[in-house]
């Protein structure tokens, strides 16, 4: 089953109400479903508790004393850490009322409309994210998009490795622009969420529905897109990002994205739409050094209330280098398993019998230091040679085959391996190309390749 948390409720919230819903469905009757229950709207997640909102008192009162308990089973069948629900009344037709006239486009939303702004997520704002060197750049950006929507960078790429921020920061904008600018119509969604909308209006239009898929996205002023490396290889959702783009491109409109990947490793993905997402600003997020990972940490501790000492935080910094929501998960765990042991600080000791496990799963898996230790011990070099800047012939070749390894190994990016050797994406492409051609006239260095994986495995 999919985890539906990580950091990131906010992106699935609709998505388990879907499920609900459907769980719902199967214990109340038709018509009290599609009266009551289908037409609540999501509005937050609030620790264990859906928010969902209905038109009228009347109805919310209706709703708690009948649904709520089908309602909180439904949810809880689904998500087991979701134990209740909030109805709350969103009352459109008294805001249009008291509201002036030329706001009232803005307010009265249509019904289906899942991602509004509301769906930020309040805790992912500028003010909790931690700058540091490895992404100063990157906030920048994104700061200057969020005081000027359409006018500096557009679009704004942010690209980086899984669990570096992106997806804050893209709250970050939306949080940000929403309230200095409430008029402006938002839109966050996820590639997969916009893919799923387009099968769905596709299928609603063939049996003649009426469909607003696609006056939602380009109505939009501001259109977020996260995970854009999901569109690669379909080709409708491509087709119709790519107008989508244009038209809100030519308005004016902020768009914003982000992917695991720079636009160059986007592939497969039309030469037109690659070109479009290098129209603005390319920016790319990197791994947070130690300082700026004690500071996250730091942050996150004093945000939670967590009573966690300095070293605790230094310990658990120094051993997730390369992802901050893991590393989170670490002081989470931490402090969770001192509250079950009932103690009210976390101790070192504590600390290390809770992530001993884990340090232990670590050390097993394969990573690139690993990759470049062993391609060393292989060939009697030493690390700083391998990763310097000498080009003699052996060096040169055990680089391109510890660029190789990685390559085949690890699912990490051209462009982040290439940092690792100070080196640009096209020579790991290079690299990599070489070795392989090699290795099918060369066999002595197949063998060689061979046993460095079995090596590797081995361990
Ligand atoms: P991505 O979308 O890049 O995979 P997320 O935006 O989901 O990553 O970030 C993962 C977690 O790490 C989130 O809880 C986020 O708040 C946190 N995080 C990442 N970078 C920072 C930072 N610089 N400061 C504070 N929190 C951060
Ligand atoms: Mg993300």
């Amino acid at each position: 089953m999919e985890n539906y948390y990580q950091g990131e409720n906010h992106l699935n919230i609709n998505k388990i109400w879907q499920e609900a819903l459907e769980e719902i469905a199967k214990s109340v009757s038709i018509v009290s479903f599609d009266v009551w229950i289908k037409t609540l709207e999501v509005v937050d997640l609030k620790d264990n508790t859906l928010v969902l909102a209905t038109s009228s008192n009347s109805g919310r009162q209706t709703i708690l004393k009948n649904y709520k308990d089908f309602i909180v089973a439904g949810l809880n069948k689904v998500h087991g850490a979701l134990s209740d629900v909030e109805i709350i009344v969103q009352n459109d037709e008294e805001q249009e009322i008291s509201e002036p006239k030329e706001t009232e486009k803005t307010i009265s939303r249509p019904s289906n409309q899942i991602l509004s702004s509301s769906v930020f997520n309040p805790k992912y704002t500028f003010d909790t994210f931690v700058v540091g060197p490895s992404n100063q750049f990157v906030v920048a950006a994104a700061k200057s998009v969020a005081e000027n929507p359409g006018a500096s960078f557009n679009p704004l790429f942010i690209y980086g490795g899984v669990g570096l921020g992106k997806t804050h920061l893209l709250h970050a904008i939306g949080n940000q622009i929403t309230e200095n600018k409430p008029k402006l119509k938002v839109v966050y969604v996820p590639i997969e969420t916009f893919t799923n909308e387009l099968v769905e209006s596709i299928q609603n239009s063939k049996k003649g529905a009426n469909t607003d898929f696609r006056a939602k996205y380009r109505k939009a002023d501001v259109l977020i897109i996260d995970d854009i490396q999901f569109i690669i290889g379909k080709n409708a959702v491509q087709e119709e990002f790519f107008h989508t783009f244009n038209e809100l491109h030519e308005k004016g409109k902020q768009i914003v994205i982000a992917s695991d990947r720079p636009i160059s490793e986007i592939n497969p993905l039309e030469e037109r739409l690659k070109t479009r997402l290098g129209w603005g600003l390319p920016a790319d997020i990197g791994y947070p050094e130690l300082e700026t990972r004690i500071a996250i940490l730091s942050k996150k501790a004093y945000l939670e209330r967590y009573n966690v000492s300095r070293d605790v935080i230094h310990y658990i910094a120094e051993s997730v280098t390369t992802n901050v929501r893991e590393m989170e998960g670490m002081l989470t765990r931490v402090v969770f398993y001192a509250k079950m042991m009932g103690q009210s600080v976390v101790t070192m000791d504590t600390a290390r019998e809770a992530l001993k496990d884990i340090a232990a799963q670590n050390a097993e898996t394969i990573d690139a230091g690993r990759i470049i230790d062993c391609v060393c011990k292989f060939y009697g070099l030493k690390k700083e040679e391998l990763l310097g800047r000498k080009r003699t012939k052996d060096i040169a070749l055990a680089r391109q085959i510890a660029m190789y390894l990685i390559t085949e190994i690890l699912s990490m990016p051209q462009e982040a391996i290439g940092r690792i050797f100070n080196k640009d994406h096209s020579t790991v492409i290079y690299a990599k190309k070489q070795i392989a051609d090699e290795c099918k006239k060369n066999r002595k260095l197949a063998v060689e390749i061979n046993d460095m994986k079995q090596m590797l495995k081995g361990k």
